[in-house]
């Protein structure tokens, strides 16, 4: 991106009403058949308008085409039985039922990368595609075929790495992976976490991120946060070997968050999407509340790597205050970006 301090959102925003049950995960959709597929495209341009109207630079289809950002996607793969599902704790954190893999895993055919196709045709603004990461989809799962998460990893890699190239030739700018596991199964991160990832990346020649974030604002991620004490260091675990890896922008949660902000040095040379909006609260940033985080940050990542954005999805937010997020996201980074040129 040739623009200073370019906008773009972590991954997840409200669907329309008469699509799905607003600030709710997992919502069902209201429509069926042709009209569900007529609906997700609609809902699709409505999310970019809104983005653009906003002054976000880099877009996304705002996973309006999605159920969830990591059930979807394993949906469309052979080897998972959706019908049986086991209950298992996501992310060491909440319980969940889950599909289970029963066999061998592959993709039969694209996944996103039609809906990929179809966001490229509305915009000429550069393009994030956001995928699950390996890490995370092993998470999200039964497994009671491979039996190890790092074989379920690498396949999931494997496969992840197919849909990236399809996604890349359809004209996406950047791919994110969202690993919200990373924050969670250290060891696992460092033994073969970041390596699954790289394999996922392997031969891309577009942008590549990863999202590591505290997770969205529900109960039991709140709840969780309140455990992790007055300074949450867990990027620590992860950064030195991130640091080291292919990935080219690293998006983090900064905003009313409890990560000190110089962590973020150890990731040094890395672009990083800076989560300035708190998707946890439906207040509404200030664009001065947004431009403080992002001042704190420029301490720390070069003005031409950093990238402001929201912490996480917005998913559970209602619309009216995503929108105002959204808006003030953009504001907020305005006036940093004045700053800046005025030196
Ligand atoms: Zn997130």
């Amino acid at each position: 991106m040739k623009k200073l301090l370019p906008v773009s959102t972590a991954g997840s925003l409200p669907k329309p009403s008469w699509l799905a049950q607003p600030e709710t995960l997992w919502s069902p959709w209201k429509l069926q058949g042709d009209e569900l597929a007529d609906g997700k495209k609609d809902a699709l341009r409505l999310c970019l308008a809104d983005q653009l109207q906003a002054g976000i630079d880099i877009v996304s289809d705002g996973e309006q085409t999605r159920q969830h950002f990591v059930t979807t996607f394993i949906e469309h793969l052979s080897g998972v039985d959706f019908e049986k599902r086991e209950i298992v704790k996501i992310r060491d954190r909440y319980d969940a039922s889950v599909p289970t893999v029963v066999g061998e895993v592959s993709r039969q055919k694209p996944v996103f990368v039609d809906d990929a196709k179809f966001l490229r045709q509305q915009t000429s603004q550069p393009i994030k595609w956001a995928l699950p990461g390996p890490m995370t989809m092993i998470d999200t799962l039964y497994d009671s075929h491979y039996k190890s998460r790092e074989k379920l990893a690498w396949e999931f890699a494997k496969i992840l790495n197919q849909e990236a190239k399809e996604l890349e030739a359809a004209g996406v700018d950047i791919i994110q992976f969202d690993e919200p596991a990373f924050n969670v199964f250290f060891d696992e991160v460092n033994d073969w976490g970041i390596a699954t990832l790289e394999r996922a990346i392997e031969g891309l020649k577009c942008e590549t991120a990863v999202h590591i974030c505290y997770g969205y604002g529900i109960k039991a991620n709140t709840d969780w946060k309140k455990t992790l004490g007055s300074e949450w260091r867990q990027y620590e675990e992860i950064f030195p070997k991130l640091q080291k890896s292919s990935i080219d922008i690293v998006s983090l949660e900064c905003q009313n968050s409890r990560v000190p902000m110089d962590l973020i040095e150890l990731i040094r040379g890395k672009k990083v999407m800076v989560g300035a909006i708190d998707v946890a609260t439906n207040a509404i940033e200030t664009p001065e509340e947004v431009a403080n985080t992002l001042r704190k940050a420029l301490q720390f990542v070069d003005a031409d790597k950093l990238y402001p954005c929201t912490n996480c999805g917005m998913i559970p937010l209602p619309r009216r205050v995503a929108n105002g997020k959204l808006n003030a996201l953009s504001a907020g980074a305005e006036i940093v970006r004045r700053e800046i040129l005025a030196k």
